[in-house]
């Protein structure tokens, strides 16, 4: 009798073995939101389209069911860096996993494909355009594929914003493997994509796993751009040796940023579509490899990045799309941790953007500048950011107040003298006869002399100079405010600015009007811990972090990977607040599993002693490990399989309870379902062997497997719980 499922009982998610899975090789007690939904799609062979946003927990649930299920997973992948990554990642976490593509040697491509012809692979990573190749084909013939999936699969969408022409081929695969279940997994949510993939790559009666778009432990902020680099410069205050990104619209501007971040003594890197291949590959390295934590780049730094610890991305102009906002800023806090992203913008970006564009000629550019007038009004509105976001991908947002977001700290303020600012504004409009653009107008109401005002005689209006005090761009933006609320239209190629009705109407003091301005904040405020908590540790928690980051870092250029694939941020921070002193608590951090514990256990418990002596920081003497949260069955079946695991690597009852911060009750409770369901025959390292083989000797006498007669006649000696667990063992034995 062997512990698991009988054959035609279908592994389903919620099944032990599955969990002690997740916690053996991840070393997480638990599943993610959709997550088990995902994988008891897979699982069942049921063809399925997995839409979660980034930092959703994607990888696992491809990853984990790959595991358990026999034969080989193809797993489709877009780039051969990250299937690198990938795979590299799998293999720390005792999961055998390999590549096939363009990027291998012979002598790796031979070993990989004798690994996958003997079976040995639970999963093998291949681009699309390597699958294509009568070689693919041929390798993979007499592979028992367990099921495919395909990551990033809204690249299979001419709809998605980063389509891919190789992955057309994909469709192919459903020929070529007629039988086999197909998964597509993407954090790209719009109806069309989805539509598209299901469609492109012929997937059948598909399950569709939609998950929530929010993302809590992102603080969103939007203001306007007035002076850049000190506007920059506050956000590096706030992240002093964290990652961040700062997006630019052209390469000009990001060679510009990068050398003025730079000359201020902040190393960053540029990163655009026109430096050589080669500069691209090595700042990016830098970059994932933390040798770098800044990178100025335009939207060519992309889907390639692979650091999940980036605690910041700014903009310093509006994204081309809700899409591409959704996509650039969501590459903060991949790790789940709070990071805040941040975008500063002004109405010249517009007018870039159309450069950039182009004079809209069919109904796709048109669709284009659409969207770019969408990111704009999203920059520019007063609603709650979260809410903005995930009702634009057509989701109701719970919260009256995110607590995570510039609007719902309150940094816009309404302005008081709305009317009279509207008034100032409205006559300066009509004083230049309505043939001007909104530049032009907030220059004169600035009060610039410039050869343009000059010739016009516009320094002579009355309103020249009559908003000296405020700056361009909040006067540009109180035009732009104008406009959405109809008293101002722009008109024809040069955006001429003219009043409407209402705005006569307002000039006279005859109607009403709101306008807003950002409000002076001395320190932004933080969230709210909404999403999976904080990396803020406190002083000398926060000095052994930063020592756990070195460790990772060297240990993870020793070894060539990037550093989270050695442990995540999340589970340093951890490590750090906890402070395990044995083996056992160790494992009882999330993102520890066997294997990185056997790899890496020592050096971090002589570490953490070593440093935790030195600053001072006290460390857990009774192991005691972060209980987990009781809320749900699934957590306590998330204990019981970490039990099972624990249990299968002989630890004692007592390790088992510290471990998993149960009552040694509970814990006994899982030993014996333990026992029953692992069929365990011998009784060590449970239970003495004599003591064993007294309750045996007794049980016998007595003629009885009731508790109390045994526990009776050896003179109440040994335990109840003793005798179950000896009861439970001798069963196994009889039923042999
Ligand atoms: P996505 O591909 O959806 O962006 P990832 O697969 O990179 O997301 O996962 C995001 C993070 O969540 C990773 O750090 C991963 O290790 C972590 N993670 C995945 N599954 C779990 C889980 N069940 N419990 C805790 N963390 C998880
Ligand atoms: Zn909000």
């Amino acid at each position: 009798m062997s512990g698991t499922t009988a054959p035609n009982q279908r592994l389903t998610a919620e099944a032990p073995e599955l969990i002690a899975l997740l916690m053996k090789h991840w070393g997480y007690p638990a599943f993610l939101p959709n997550q088990a939904e995902a994988v008891d799609n897979v699982l069942a062979g049921q063809d399925s389209l997995v839409i979660l946003p980034t930092g959703g927990g994607k990888s696992m649930c491809y990853q984990l069911p790959a595991l358990a299920l026999p034969g080989t997973a193809i797993v489709v992948s877009p780039l051969l860096s990250l299937m690198k990554d990938q795979v590299d990642a799998l293999t720390a976490s005792g999961v055998p996993a390999g590549a096939l593509n363009s990027s291998l040697s012979a002598e790796e491509r031979r070993d990989v494909t004798q690994r996958l012809r003997q079976g040995e692979l639970k999963l093998l990573y291949v681009s699309p355009e390597g699958l294509a190749t009568p070689y693919m084909v041929e390798t993979l013939r007499d592979v028992a594929v367990s099921f495919i999936a395909v990551d990033e699969a809204h690249c299979v969408s001419q709809w998605g914003h980063d389509y891919r022409a190789d992955y057309r081929n994909l469709g192919a695969l459903r020929q070529w493997f007629p039988d086999v279940a197909m998964h597509g997994f993407t954090a790209t949510a719009t109806e069309a994509v989805r539509q598209d993939v299901i469609a492109s790559l012929g997937l059948r009666q598909t399950a569709v796993v939609v998950g929530s778009f929010d993302r809590p432990n992102l603080t969103y902020r939007a203001t306007y751009r007035r002076d850049l680099m000190a506007q920059l410069e506050q956000v590096l205050e706030r992240h002093k040796g964290e990652a961040g990104i700062v997006y630019c619209i052209s390469r000009a501007e990001v060679e510009q940023v990068a050398a003025a971040l730079s000359k201020r003594g902040h190393k960053a890197l540029p990163y655009h579509a026109g430096l050589g291949a080669e500069v691209r590959r090595k700042h990016q390295e830098a970059f994932a490899n933390e040798q770098v934590d800044l990178i100025v780049a335009t939207v060519a730094f992309g889907m390639g990045i692979d650091r999940s610890n980036v605690r910041f991305v700014a903009h310093a102009g509006l994204p081309r799309s809700i899409e591409n906002y959704q996509q650039e800023a969501g590459r903060a806090g991949r790790d789940r941790l709070d990071a805040e992203c941040i975008l500063f913008f002004g109405g010249q970006d517009l007018m870039a953007w159309k450069r950039i564009l182009g004079a809209p000629a069919t109904e796709y550019d048109r669709a284009a500048l659409e969207k770019l007038n969408e990111v704009y009004r999203f920059a520019r509105s007063l609603t709650c950011r979260h809410r903005f976001l995930v009702s634009y991908f057509g989701e109701d947002y719970p919260h009256a107040n995110c607590g995570a977001c510039d609007v719902c700290f309150g940094e816009h303020a309404e302005l008081d003298e709305a009317v009279l600012m509207s008034q100032k504004i409205l006559s300066c409009v009509a004083r230049v006869r309505e043939s001007f653009g909104g530049r032009h107008v907030a220059e004169v109401l600035k009060g610039a002399k410039h050869a343009k005002i000059l010739q016009h005689g516009h320094d002579q209006l009355s309103t020249h100079g009559l908003l000296a005090e405020y700056h361009l761009n909040d006067i540009g933006d109180w035009i732009d405010q104008l406009v959405m609320q109809g008293f101002l239209v722009r008109e024809g190629e040069w955006q001429v600015l003219h009043l409407t009705e209402s705005g006569r109407r307002l000039m006279r003091g005859d109607d009403n009007v709101r306008l807003s301005a950002p409000r002076a904040v001395d320190k932004p405020k933080k969230a709210k811990r909404t999403g999976g908590g904080g990396v803020e540790l406190a002083g000398p928690e926060e000095e052994l972090f930063q020592a756990l980051r070195a460790w990772r870092r060297e240990l993870a250029s020793e070894r060539g990977v990037p550093p989270y694939v050695i442990l995540t941020d999340a589970t340093l921070v951890e490590l750090a607040r906890e402070r395990p002193a044995s083996h056992v608590a160790l494992m009882g951090i999330k993102g520890i599993g066997e294997s990185k514990a056997r790899a890496f256990g020592e050096q971090l418990l002589v570490l953490l002693a070593d440093h935790s002596a030195e600053l001072g920081l006290a460390q857990a003497e009774a192991v005691a490990a972060a209980p987990a949260p009781v809320e749900s069955a699934r957590a306590s079946t998330g204990q019981q399989a970490a039990a099972f695991t624990a249990f299968r690597k002989g630890l004692g009852l007592e390790d088992v309870a510290a471990l998993t911060g149960r009552a040694a009750s509970t814990v006994e409770g899982y030993l014996l379902e333990f026992i029953r369901e692992e069929g365990v025959d011998s009784p060590e390292p449970w239970l003495a062997r004599e003591v064993y083989d007294q309750v045996g000797a007794t049980a016998r006498e007595v003629k009885a497997e009731r508790l109390r007669p045994i526990h009776e006649a050896l003179g109440g000696a040994i335990d109840y719980g003793q005798i179950r667990i000896a009861l439970a063992i001798m069963a196994n034995q009889h039923s042999r």
